[in-house]
């Protein structure tokens, strides 16, 4: 008998999971929008063009594979923190920032959760309600309390901002505060500018330290620019951040495992000794992160005209994601006309919030090989403008 027969089995992991049961299922009918991954109208995975140049670049310079130091590849972080922050921003320029290259917007979370637990021990870590699903195991599996602060109101499949406000104004001074930079992940449903304007002044007022997700600069506006706002203006308002970033979807990276934490502070001689701890942190992990993906962004970002390129071919995503999001739009509105689905439309980034029940999720599965999460999340970044009839058929035959 094993020494490890009392181990339970894990539950599947409610994103991946879905993708796992996609593959076993037969029908040509079947369609994945589980996993928010990028997609062709063919629903082919797709690299980008820059990408290949970058990585043709590499070879040609016969780059080695030697390790990395542990905060990362210099050229990234540079390059990282300018298209967070914007070249000229004053943090930047002033060295307050403390920026590690990491594996991706989940390892970066993940660092940056063990720092609060080490530094900042008995921080409670607020989550919206609803949130991307690997944010409690990230912070409850460094040892950080996490609770929810209200975020969605599912009748008017909006932002509640009053209990959002309420909650963090309630929540113990000094609490970190975890928000999605843009795109917000599942609902689709983002801040006004004048709401994070109000959120900022709470967070000064109760001296929070937010803590910001940034998993889809680019994709929600198809504006690194105007992605970032909330972080940049947080900062600009003086108030210490911490920011989270990930290059899976924008660049389509997911594999490469390629991202970063930052910590914007007050002043240069924190961010020398926090980024020496990030690294005492990063040294035990995982040791240092992966050199591929890094020189790809390095080479993207730095260079004037791969990155006008990238632009291109990310707004290209952005808006096929914003013209099957219209397709099914229309296509339910043509069916079922009664129904007010204009929230659709008024969500943003890869994601629809669709309001289905779990059992309605079920019925979409089951009689459509429909594959989602049981959150009623669609991925739209998975649909093609020819399922998007098939989509809103069964979509309509799950809510009648
Ligand atoms: N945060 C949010 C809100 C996300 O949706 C995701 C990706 N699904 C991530 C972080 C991290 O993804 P990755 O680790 O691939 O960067």
């Amino acid at each position: 008998k094993s020494r490890l027969a009392s181990v339970e089995q894990a539950p599947p992991d409610p994103i991946l999971g879905v993708s796992e049961a996609f593959k076993a299922d037969t029908s040509d009918l079947k369609l994945n929008l589980g996993v928010g991954a990028y997609r062709t109208e063919e629903l082919k995975p797709l690299v980008l063009n820059v990408v290949k140049k970058a990585e043709r670049k590499m070879i040609e310079k016969d780059e080695n594979k030697e390790y990395l130091p542990i905060e990362g590849l210099a050229s990234f972080r540079k390059a990282t923190v300018e298209l967070l922050l914007g070249a000229d921003n004053d943090a930047i320029k002033e060295g307050r920032i403390a920026t590690v290259q990491s594996l991706s917007g989940t390892g970066s979370l993940r660092v940056g959760a063990e720092f609060i637990g080490k530094f900042l021990p008995g921080t409670t870590a607020y989550l919206s309600n609803p949130t991307w699903g690997n944010h409690r195991n990230i912070f409850a599996d460094a040892g950080v309390e996490w609770k929810y602060y209200s975020y969605f109101d599912p009748e008017t499949v909006g932002l509640d901002f009053e209990g959002m406000v309420k909650d963090i104004r309630e929540a113990p001074e000094g609490s970190v505060i975890v928000l999605h930079g843009c795109a917000h992940n599942p609902t689709g449903v983002d801040p006004t500018k004048d709401q994070w304007k109000q959120m900022a002044d709470l967070c000064i007022e109760k001296n929070h330290l937010p803590f910001f997700d940034v998993a889809y600069q680019g994709f929600a506006s198809g504006s690194l620019d105007e992605d970032a706002y909330a972080p940049r203006y947080f900062a600009s308002r003086g108030i210490e951040i911490m920011i989270a970033q990930s290059y899976s979807k924008n660049l389509g990276l997911y594999g490469e495992r390629v991202g970063a934490l930052n910590f914007v502070l007050s002043d240069k001689e924190t961010a020398t000794r926090v980024l020496s701890q990030l690294k005492r942190i990063a040294r035990a992990l995982y040791s240092n992160p992966p050199v591929h993906g890094a020189r790809i962004v390095a080479e993207v970002v730095g260079n004037p005209d791969m990155f006008e390129e990238w632009k291109e071919e990310m707004q290209g995503m952005a808006g096929r994601i914003k013209t099957v999001r219209q397709e099914l739009h229309d296509h339910l509105k043509e069916i079922h006309p009664e129904r007010d689905w204009s929230f659709i439309l008024r969500q943003i980034g890869m994601f629809s919030f669709t309001g289905l029940t779990p059992k309605q999720v079920e019925n979409m599965t089951n009689k459509h090989h429909i594959y989602m999460t049981k959150d009623g999340r669609i991925s739209l970044a998975g649909l093609s403008s020819a399922k998007a009839g098939y989509l809103a058929k069964a979509m309509d035959d799950s809510v009648r």
